[in-house]
């Protein structure tokens, strides 16, 4: 399998390996499963690659780890007898922990990667793991995949080092809606539209998304305006509807908020104030 991660998420791991820590368990969270298995892999194979920069994901250890075939990556899996999801404790002891004192056959670490931790781990085997990370046999690495952290047990947790990984395509998804409905009320001739959009708005992260979304919009009616070819049908409506001047007063205000947001604001006040000043930009001829 190729690793597609979002650079910033890529970025999370190398830190991690380049900072010469080595935890020998690591908890993955994140709200997308294909960005939590891509950085598991990319932090299994920096353990495992014989090459100076680690992970190459060229040289044969790399490889098999992407592809999951390498000796010293153990990867448990559910139980075929138990339903939704889970490993009995049996199998877990017998098929996979039996085997954590025995040294690695190829590499310098073994390597256990628990998929979707949470439901693949009852309680009884997350306190049979918890022995192991305790007191962990040498050069083994543990890694937990879930979707929050949380899900597992505050003991597991509290002895894992936790990566948190950035906001998957599902909530971009949202900031790019939300994005497109700014776009239409700014060109919208209901004064209520982009009021009604902006004071949707309840959660902080959520409002820096959509208006980062929005600021990349009023970026590309720029480049639009100068003659790009833009690939984004609300760009090129609010490049027709505004000119270069008011976008760019745009664009400042809207990363204005977007700062003002890292700040101890009222959310509710601060929309209102944006609605504002960005009626105040587009409606001005
Ligand atoms: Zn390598």
């Amino acid at each position: 399998m190729a690793i597609s991660l979002k650079t910033e998420n890529e970025q999370i791991i190398l830190d991690l390996v380049r900072s010469g820590r080595r935890p020998h368990t690591v908890i993955i969270e994140g709200d997308s499963k294909d960005e939590r298995d891509s950085a598991a892999l990319l932090l299994a194979a920096s353990a495992v690659c014989t090459a100076e920069d680690k992970p190459c994901l060229q040289c044969n250890q790399c490889k098999k780890v992407l592809d999951r075939q390498h000796p010293d990556l153990l990867i448990p899996q559910p139980s075929k007898k138990l339903k939704s999801g889970i490993i009995s404790l049996g199998e877990l002891r017998e098929d996979f922990l039996s085997q954590a004192s025995i040294k690695p056959n190829e590499a310098d670490t073994k390597i256990y990667l628990f998929t979707d931790a949470d439901r693949l781990l009852r309680e009884d085997s997350q306190n049979t793991l918890l022995k192991l990370i305790e007191e962990p046999p040498q050069n083994i690495l543990f890694i937990f995949t879930v979707e929050k952290a949380k899900a597992l047990l505050p003991t597991v947790r509290s002895r894992a080092h936790i990566i948190t990984l950035s906001r998957s395509g599902r909530v971009d998804e949202q900031a790019e809606d939300t994005a497109q409905a700014i776009a239409d009320g700014l060109v919208s001739l209901y004064e209520y539209d982009l009021l009604a959009t902006l004071s949707g708005l309840s959660k902080k992260d959520e409002t820096e998304s959509a208006l980062t979304a929005f600021a990349e919009k009023l970026r590309l009616a720029l480049s639009y305006q100068s003659g790009v070819t833009v690939d984004d049908a609300y760009a090129i409506k609010l490049s027709r509807r505004l000119g270069r001047a008011q976008i760019i007063a745009l664009i400042e205000t809207t990363l204005d908020t977007i700062a003002k947001l890292k700040t101890n604001v009222n959310l509710q006040l601060l929309n209102t104030q944006l609605c504002a000043r960005y009626r105040r930009i587009a409606w001005q001829k």
